[in-house]
């Protein structure tokens, strides 16, 4: 897998993200990783101020946030279909028994999106970055739609919007393209919560989405923003594990980031091949203590060498 090329890679991922979207596959790779085997996956719910909670599956599977009170339930994103009656079951088993009526979007992948369907079916309306409807209704070479059309979201935002509710201000916000150029942070404002996505900030090597107009500048960029939005106080969800992180993880990221991409760029420069950038274990000192997720070194060298060798030829 490390020695594929990118057009292998990109096609490797882009099949498995379209696989895990439909919903097709009883059992499914995200991003790439282990198998996860749904029926096996248990929800497990963590309180982070009143009537607001992140439930978390698996490491492949992203977190969600959701907020409960007077007008029903915001959710931050909606895992896979094929946890969609265990989520809801979670959710409810906090005593929530509202209606879910809005979900936001972190960004557009599968592990956060794939669930939207399900529950728009029954009224809950989706919100999202404007580039993350548009890349989902974009069709495949083969003319078939990239994402299923029940799961696109129906309204979406440019910059910034804010929702009032359950006597709580959701402040969403789109950052300079870092994940994907569909980002979003979700600020609960009066709980002091902020729900960031797949910006660096768990302790794990972080997908780059770029094929989604994502790149490792911006995932630097971006980690620095979320601490200049946030306090130290703030309780950071990331997308996944956690569920709750703080400046500390987020700054141990980014040194992370930094080096291992100049690293890159440097053997970039030298005129060195994927291949041997990835013999040369640049991550090979920060391995230690990244937790598990998806993303393998090889794979996360890959991600920043084709980003930067894209950039670099400019
Ligand atoms: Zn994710
Ligand atoms: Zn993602």
């Amino acid at each position: 897998m490390n020695k594929q090329p990118l057009g292998v890679l990109a096609r490797t991922l882009a099949a498995t993200a379209a696989l895990t979207a439909f919903g097709l596959a009883g059992s499914a790779h995200a991003q790439q990783g282990q198998p996860l085997d749904f029926a096996k996956l248990e929800m497990k719910t963590t309180k982070l101020a009143d009537n607001l909670y992140v439930v978390e599956a698996a490491p492949g599977v992203g977190n969600v946030v959701f907020l409960n009170g007077p007008d029903g339930i915001l959710m931050v994103d909606s895992m896979f279909p094929q946890l969609h009656d265990k989520l809801v079951a979670a959710i409810r088993a906090t005593g929530a028994t509202g209606p879910i009526r809005y979900i936001i979007n972190t960004h557009l992948h599968g592990d956060h999106t794939a669930g939207n369907g399900l529950f728009a079916k029954d009224g809950t309306v989706v919100i999202a970055q404007d580039n993350v409807r548009q890349r989902m209704l974009a069709k495949k070479p083969d003319g078939t739609p990239a994402f299923p059309p029940a799961n696109v979201p129906m309204v979406t935002y440019a910059t910034t919007m804010t929702l009032h509710f359950d006597g709580e201000d959701i402040e969403i916000s789109h950052p300079p393209a870092a994940h994907t150029d569909g980002d979003s942070i979700v600020y609960f404002k009066k709980a002091n919560v902020m729900q960031v996505g797949d910006l660096p900030a768990s302790l794990r090597f972080n997908n780059i989405g770029v094929d989604d107009g994502g790149s490792v500048d911006g995932m630097i960029a971006d980690g620095k923003l979320v601490m200049k939005m946030a306090n130290a106080q703030t309780k950071i969800v990331p997308g996944h594990l956690g569920p709750v992180v703080g400046f500390k993880e987020i700054t141990i990221q980014d040194t992370m980031f930094q080096t291992v991409r100049d690293r890159i760029a440097k053997m970039i420069k030298e005129g060195k091949t994927l291949d041997q950038a990835i013999a040369a274990e640049p991550t090979k000192d920060f391995n230690e203590g990244r937790l598990s997720g998806n993303i393998t070194p090889a794979r996360w060298v890959t991600l920043i060498y084709t980003d930067l060798s894209r950039r670099m030829k400019k």
